[in-house]
């Protein structure tokens, strides 16, 4: 069934936590809700809004359990065209980054987790951005909110970290996303914001072209407790918006902007139909060879959605 952006509810929205028993007012002053925000007309079309399943490793595997791991994601059944419909990224611990890049399906590609903002050289234990082109991984997730929470990576290192791995040929996945207690005292907007400003302010308008941005609620991460499809779309709307307002519309319309918090095979396909959220990062459920591959089909729905 064709996409219809015209029956949604207009005007201020109040979207709660799943399951965690409360309600906030989430919007913003002056924003009024997902309307006259573009859909994701076009997403198959050369170019634009391709679904995007990123999978967040993590610091998880053993030698034996990744070479599992990748031979069932190998022998996943998709019913998409991972060359064409979707773009499939993932993301295993920095030392399995070589073997899954050689073992992997050819029609996945791997990402880094992390990443070193400065040329290779006296940095012990540290991984620069040129190591992961050199080895053929062209792709890295950066400020997830583990790092930004235990790390102590601001929004102005990730800003950075996103500038330079953009510099130095990689595709960047930086994420954002709001804390439970933000979320109840009404900040979610003001936490995006100040989150987006920084790498806003780094980046130039083909920089954009090299990311996709993973909106990740932190209280939605490792806790099964997902946003609710018109939660996100909430927030991924008030994101297109911001981006055609502080940066360009252009980059509005083209940016694709995941989902991440406790995304499984049983919810994958019901988000993935509302019409800002352009995939997901997926942590847990990447583990699972069978998981993930369905996960990657539900960019069938989002399409025949778009
Ligand atoms: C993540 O870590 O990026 C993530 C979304 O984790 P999970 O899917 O397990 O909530």
């Amino acid at each position: 069934m064709p996409r219809n952006t015209s029956n949604r509810t207009p005007g201020r929205v109040l979207l709660g936590v799943a399951a965690v028993a409360t309600s906030t007012h989430l919007l913003a002053p002056g924003f009024t809700g997902p309307q006259g925000v573009s859909s994701r007309i076009g997403r198959t079309a050369l170019g634009a809004r391709r679904f995007f399943i990123g999978g967040n490793w993590k610091a998880n595997g053993s030698p034996d359990s990744v070479k599992q791991l990748v031979e069932d994601l190998n022998a996943g059944k998709l019913e998409v065209d991972a060359t064409k419909d979707v773009e499939v990224v993932c993301a295993p611990p920095f030392v399995y980054l070589s073997q899954v890049k050689d073992s992997l399906r050819k029609d996945y590609e791997v990402a880094a987790q992390n990443m070193w903002d400065k040329a290779p050289g006296a940095w012990t234990g540290e991984t620069p951005a040129a190591m992961l082109n050199e080895i053929g991984v062209n792709w890295v997730i950066l400020g997830h909110s583990e790092r930004r929470e235990n790390c102590g990576e601001t929004s102005e290192v990730v800003a950075a970290k996103t500038k330079f791995a953009i510099e130095n040929g990689l595709k960047t996945m930086p994420c954002i996303g709001e804390k439970l207690e933000e979320r109840e005292s009404g900040k979610t907007f003001d936490v995006l914001d100040e989150q987006m400003k920084p790498i806003a302010a780094a980046l130039s308008g083909d920089d954009w072209d090299s990311v996709v941005l993973a909106y990740e609620p932190v209280w939605a991460i490792g806790t099964g407790k997902v946003a609710t499809p018109d939660q996100a779309e909430e927030v991924h709307a008030y994101l297109r918006k911001w981006l055609a307002d502080n940066v360009s519309q252009k980059v509005s319309d083209s940016v694709r902007i995941l989902y991440g918090g406790s995304v499984n095979d049983a919810n994958s396909e019901e988000l993935g139909q509302k019409p800002n959220i352009d995939g997901f990062l997926v942590g847990g459920a990447s583990l699972k060879g069978d998981s993930f591959t369905t996960i990657v089909n539900s960019a069938k729905a989002a399409m025949s959605s778009a």
